[in-house]
């Protein structure tokens, strides 16, 4: 009775009590290009700010005010924040253990093997996570929080006096769980982890921080993230986006980033390999491409069944043989259009792992049959892979589209065709959305979950809400929504 009177208590306290965003100590382990930019940023911001460097050498310029690279204005920044006492340099950890955040900025280059080489990493963990202790309750208002709660003193500091560890560094996807697994198997609670993947560029790495860059927090806890979050608020750009999430889709993204940016660069000097071979002009064509951006912004890009139509899977074809009739072979081109037959083959993979063996023949309820939806077009559509492969199989189809039906009766008059998605999915043992029509993206999924024999579902638009899919019971699988 005591104890819930207690938190009642408490919780009211901690409800009331204005929200401040407090200065925070903050140590910086690497004083390279991302952690002395970085260290810049944050001391602007009001922290007070101690870099630390395994480099001797780099850390005593540093004290004599010598940047140890060339980086636009960040001399300025970072010293000035240095001469005004924000920012202190050092060489050694054991100084650095009383900060509130840890930041880690170290090096995370490549092996021989192209693999990853997080050791640098590590050790930076290490040396924080198991050298720097939360501090005891310090006084008896927080014995007495840890009393009437009754948690230990370790999740009092979770409360209280949590620090955080903040990796910057890029790392490959699921080393922040690793990790976060190594802290749990210690039972260590003094840390919460959070990613925050840096995405400036060098040569314009502060502008890049202030004008341009998403604020990306990965982590398994809120309030670490909007701890870590704060430390940006005076990033006063409205337009900067700020994405939360968990640490897989962080790491994600920065891998992603930076690949898409190689991807393109790498198109672009294909093409202009190609220009000189005939009398193209490679500076026009990349004025022309700004058009395609508008057409289809990287925003509005949603992954799919595989690209069809009249337009896209031909030309893509004949474009790679003339690249190759030019000596231009295994073009990201090529690539592009045997990474799509891939993506139709893996819903058909998807498909058949849904379902178990039966004696009897399945049947599966195709929803939509055009490449897109708003056409009847069922030109290079992944609906005709996907059903030749059913009907191979001698698994029975029945299909809805809302305009593509007599196009695709023509190729294929021995599959069943519906007038409503309910009446093609009785007695499915899969449903599978292929075309993202409004008449299949606002299906009524309770009415669907009941005319179907088996509650299964490949979703592979990204359509429908995971936890609607869940609610109603259906065993499914998407493109990679949470
Ligand atoms: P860098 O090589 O310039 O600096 C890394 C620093 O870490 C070095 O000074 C090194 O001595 C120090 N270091 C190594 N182990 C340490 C330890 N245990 N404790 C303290 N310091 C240690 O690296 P960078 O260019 O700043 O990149 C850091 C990370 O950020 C990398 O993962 C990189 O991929 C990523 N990143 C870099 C950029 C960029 O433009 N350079 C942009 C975004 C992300």
């Amino acid at each position: 009775m005591l104890n819930n009177i207690g938190i009642k208590i408490i919780t009211a306290l901690l409800l009331l009590s204005p929200i401040e965003i407090e200065s925070k100590k903050i140590t910086i382990a690497g004083c390279g290009y991302v952690g002395l930019t970085v260290a810049a940023v944050l001391a602007d911001g009001g922290h007070q700010v101690t870099c630390v460097d395994v480099d001797k050498n780099k850390i005593s310029r540093l004290n004599n005010y010598e940047l140890p690279f060339f980086e636009p204005n960040l001399d300025d920044a970072l010293f000035g924040a240095a001469r005004a006492g924000a920012i202190l340099f050092s060489d050694s950890i054991d100084e650095c253990l009383d900060a509130d955040i840890f930041y880690i900025c170290v090096g995370t280059p490549t092996n021989t093997q192209g693999v990853c080489d997080c050791t640098y990493l590590h050790a930076a963990f290490n040396m924080i996570a198991k050298r720097s202790k939360c501090t005891e309750p310090e006084n008896e208002f927080m014995f007495f929080f840890s009393k009437i709660t009754q948690t230990t003193v370790d999740a009092t500091c979770r409360l209280k006096n949590r620090k955080i560890i903040c990796v910057k560094s890029t790392l490959p996807p699921c080393t922040m769980s690793s990790l976060q697994q190594y802290l749990d198997a210690q039972n260590n609670n003094h840390y919460g982890l959070v990613y925050n993947p840096e995405f400036m560029r060098e040569g314009s790495a502060l502008h890049d921080i202030y004008t341009n860059n998403p604020i990306v927090l990965g982590g398994a806890h809120d309030d670490d993230l909007e701890t870590v979050c704060n430390l940006y608020c005076h990033l006063e750009n409205p337009t900067i986006n700020i994405i939360k999430t968990n640490f897989e889709t962080a790491e994600m993204i920065k891998y992603a980033w930076n690949s898409f940016s190689a991807i393109r660069i790498a198109y672009v000097n294909e093409l202009a390999l190609m220009c000189r071979k005939i009398n193209a002009d490679i500076a026009t064509l990349i004025e022309g491409f700004a058009h395609s951006e508008e057409l289809l912004p990287t925003h509005v890009i949603r992954p799919g069944p595989g690209y069809g139509g009249s337009c896209l899977p031909k030309d893509t074809t004949s474009f790679s043989n003339v690249l190759k009739h030019n000596g231009f072979v295994k073009t990201l081109v090529h690539q592009a259009i045997k990474s799509n037959k891939h993506q139709t083959k893996a819903v058909i993979q998807d498909i058949l792992s849904l379902l178990e063996p039966s004696t009897a023949p399945h049947i599966i309820s195709i929803l939509g049959l055009s490449f897109k939806a708003r056409t009847d077009d069922i030109r290079y559509s992944p609906a005709i892979a996907i059903i030749q492969a059913l009907i191979e199989r001698g698994i029975i189809v029945h299909a809805y589209d809302p305009k593509a039906m007599s196009n695709m009766q023509q190729l294929f008059p021995e599959i069943n065709y519906f007038d409503s998605p309910y009446e093609a999915s009785e007695n499915a043992d899969c449903i599978v959305a292929l075309t993202e029509w409004d008449e299949i993206k606002n299906i009524d999924l309770e009415k669907l979950s009941q005319c179907c024999k088996k509650k299964r579902l490949i979703d592979t638009r990204n359509i429908y809400d995971v936890k609607k899919l869940n609610y109603y019971g259906f065993d499914f699988i998407n493109m990679g929504r949470l």
